[in-house]
């Protein structure tokens, strides 16, 4: 016999304490924030959803594997161990181990990007955006028309699309385009899935015109599962086989370790080109460390060489994947508008839809998130024209989207928390004529959403 409820694979082991605070408290922390959430004390929140990197739990086996760090400058075991683990599913000639992600990124884009470069994606993710721009690069999105419906269900809604990949190479010359990048799966999209043969796809288009294909693979695990549940043929695979088979299409990539390799910090960049990895590791030795740490410790590469093994089990994945799942469908069943289909690792509210009467460059996506935050202690994160809408000359434009995300932490939150989150949001969409929108008050730039404040309009 089988059970319909899919449970949590583990049980808990060492408990973090949540601290109670009421509305009025909420209101006077997020007043004293400047009514940005990332400002907040992360104490006065009741349930953290602003992100899922480097906020999930660690198993026994991960803190176990943390007391065998070996912290040799150069050649630790360690680093061994790491980068057998790294390379067992993405088979790169090259691995550089970075602080996170974005450190990843800022190096690769010093070495290939550069003025009058372009650099298309699926969905540049923010960070990727800024570095790419940083060196006076363009960053071009091209997720396929579905991809920015927030109602459509393609059951791939990070695909690349191929046409008019096509288009800007044929436009601007393969010169231009020192690398074409692909998200999986496409956070700033919506945590959609691209499929193999999407992935196949750019390949193909990739090496008609000579130009290197890298992976943004941050969620490369969770995209693996959604490739095994809904593409054809390949429901009896093992994840593992999948994730091999993704990289083998790519000719590196960059990594946040914070995200599906269940780490609290980590990165690192791949590749097979020998000149470039050269460049990479001067650009990693001016910033990062030696090639065999980067910019972590030993026992964080066993962190990492840990999580990446269990990032792969599919007891794990189905429970992620359904975890998430369970937040969005509720709020679907309850008419409140969220991105479909649901997302590996986050459930997006559609502010646009649910707050019509806020103009988008009166930052719907962050009343909403305030009001959430208000109501019931639980902290997300504006998607939308905050995060995206100030242009490289200073204007500001509409984001494509006004979405809050609710990141959900790997294996920190059980099904009761998500109860309260899902009663919190109901009784928020419930009023939601009566939010008003914001207007910021300071920001700087690039990434101006981390530190902009923010003042509610009146009337
Ligand atoms: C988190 C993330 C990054 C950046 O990684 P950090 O570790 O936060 O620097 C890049 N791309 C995507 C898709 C991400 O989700």
């Amino acid at each position: 016999m089988t059970f319909k409820t899919i449970i949590e694979p583990f049980r808990v082991h060492s408990v973090e304490p949540l601290v109670m605070t009421t509305p009025e408290q909420r209101r006077e922390a997020i007043g004293r924030a400047g009514n940005n959430l990332f400002s907040l004390r992360a104490e006065d929140v009741l349930i953290d959803f602003l992100t899922d990197s480097g906020t999930g739990a660690m198993s026994r086996d991960q803190w176990a594997a943390i007391q065998r760090g070996d912290e040799s400058y150069a050649g630790s075991p360690s680093w061994f161990r790491f980068l057998e683990s790294v390379q067992d599913l993405f088979p790169f000639e090259h691995v550089i181990p970075t602080h996170q992600g974005r450190a990843a990124e800022k190096i690769l884009f010093t070495a290939i990007g550069g003025e009058g470069k372009i650099v298309p994606n699926n969905t540049h993710f923010d960070t990727t955006r800024a570095n790419v721009e940083y060196t006076g690069a363009r960053a071009v999105d091209l997720v396929i028309a579905e991809g920015r419906d927030p109602a459509s269900r393609h059951p791939f809604k990070g695909n690349m699309d191929l046409d008019a990949l096509e288009s800007l190479l044929i436009e601007h010359g393969r010169e231009a385009v020192p690398v074409v990048f692909m998200t999986i799966t496409n956070n700033s999209g919506g945590g959609q899935p691209v499929s193999l043969e999407n992935l196949r796809g750019v390949r193909e288009v990739c090496d008609r015109y000579g130009i290197p294909f890298f992976l943004d693979a941050c969620r490369f695990a969770e995209n693996a599962w959604f490739i095994r549940e809904r593409e054809a043929g390949q429901g009896d695979r093992d994840v593992r086989d999948i994730v091999r088979e993704v990289a083998s299409l790519a000719d590196g990539m960059t990594m946040s370790a914070k995200k599906d390799p269940l780490g609290n910090i980590g990165g690192w960049l791949a590749m097979n080109d020998d000149g470039l990895a050269d460049e990479c590791r001067t650009l990693l030795i001016l910033t990062e460390g030696f090639p065999t740490y980067g910019g972590l410790a030993g026992r964080d590469l066993e962190a990492l060489a840990q999580g990446l093994r269990e990032s792969v089990q599919h007891d794990y994945l189905r429970y992620r994947i359904r975890s998430t799942a369970y937040l969005g469908d509720a709020l679907t069943a309850a008419g409140v508008p969220v991105v479909q289909p649901i997302g590996g690792h986050a459930v997006y509210l559609d502010a646009g839809a649910l707050l019509p009467h806020i103009d988008p460059l009166d930052y719907p996506g962050q009343a909403l998130a305030i009001a959430l935050y208000e109501a019931g202690g639980i902290r997300g994160c504006e998607i939308g024209s905050v995060m995206f809408g100030l242009q490289p000359d200073g204007s500001e434009r509409p984001a494509a989207m006004e979405l809050v995300r609710l990141a959900i932490p790997r294996r920190t939150y059980t099904q009761s928390h998500i109860d309260y989150v899902i009663e919190v949001a109901i009784s928020v969409a419930e009023r939601a004529d009566q939010l008003r929108g914001y207007r910021i008050t300071s920001e700087p730039r690039p990434l101006r959403h981390f530190t902009a404040t923010f003042e509610q309009q009146t009337g």
